[in-house]
């Protein structure tokens, strides 16, 4: 059979409404949800919201750190990415690829570094000057533990987290990662996180408290958003951005 003729039959399959099954770990253990393709989708285009709001524009480019496993929100930005026709290079998040983070930096000069870890500066702070590298870079989203790290640099990075199995993204007011609220309930007790899927979520989530250290914010923040704010413990306090 031709391939146009295979292709033509593949489009008429049924596709499944399942994209992930999002793994992630939980106070009492690990824990799963589903994700579907809707639900992607709209994951995506708050991502692309997010980074819009950070002033990522077509014809930039952007270097994202993160791992296959993370795919239930690496999908998501790299998905907003496109959108934005934003030219991305991807690098593993794990120390071991730090290599491939300096070289990409250097190659594609981001105006954004996405996802950025504490083991990759690690591994970088052996032959490179982490706070050199970085201090030209318009906007580094770290991930919790690098964000003290550079912030003691003097590189104003914002945070990304996963909370669970929701994303949890600063706005240039670096005052705690903002949860899509139509998508997620966080909430704090006894200073610890909880997540549950929120009005829009199909998957089912009850509330499931996640032993991470932080707090959220709610009400509308500086940047316009009304969605809550996570502040994590181990991402340090928040900054502000006109300090
Ligand atoms: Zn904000």
């Amino acid at each position: 059979m031709a391939r146009a003729d295979t292709l033509a039959r593949a489009r008429k399959l049924d596709r499944p409404e399942l994209a992930y099954l999002v793994r992630f770990s939980a106070a009492d253990g690990t824990t799963d949800m589903e994700l579907t393709w809707a639900e992607l989708a709209r994951d995506t285009a708050w991502v692309a919201g997010a980074l819009r709001g950070h002033g990522l524009a077509a014809g930039q480019r952007a270097l994202l750190n993160t791992s296959g496993f993370e795919g239930f929100w690496g999908r998501a930005v790299i998905g907003a990415l496109s959108e934005l026709r934003v030219t991305y290079g991807i690098a593993e998040a794990m120390g071991w690829d730090h290599r491939r983070t300096a070289v990409f930096h250097r190659e594609l000069n981001p105006h954004a570094v996405i996802g950025l870890s504490a083991d990759t500066l690690e591994g970088l702070a052996g032959a490179a000057d982490v706070a050199e590298m970085f201090r030209p870079t318009a906007l580094v989203l770290a991930r919790p533990a690098a964000v003290p790290v550079l912030r003691g640099l003097g590189i104003p990075a914002a945070l990304i987290a996963a909370v669970g199995p929701a994303l949890a993204l600063e706005c240039p007011e670096r005052q705690g990662g903002h949860v899509n609220a139509a998508e997620w309930r966080v909430g704090a007790r006894d200073g610890e996180l909880f997540v549950a899927a929120g009005e829009q979520r199909t998957s089912s989530l009850p509330e499931t408290p996640l032993g991470i250290a932080g707090r959220v914010v709610t009400g509308s923040c500086a940047c316009g958003s009304q969605d809550p704010r996570v502040q994590l413990a181990e991402a340090g306090p928040a900054l502000s951005a006109r300090s």
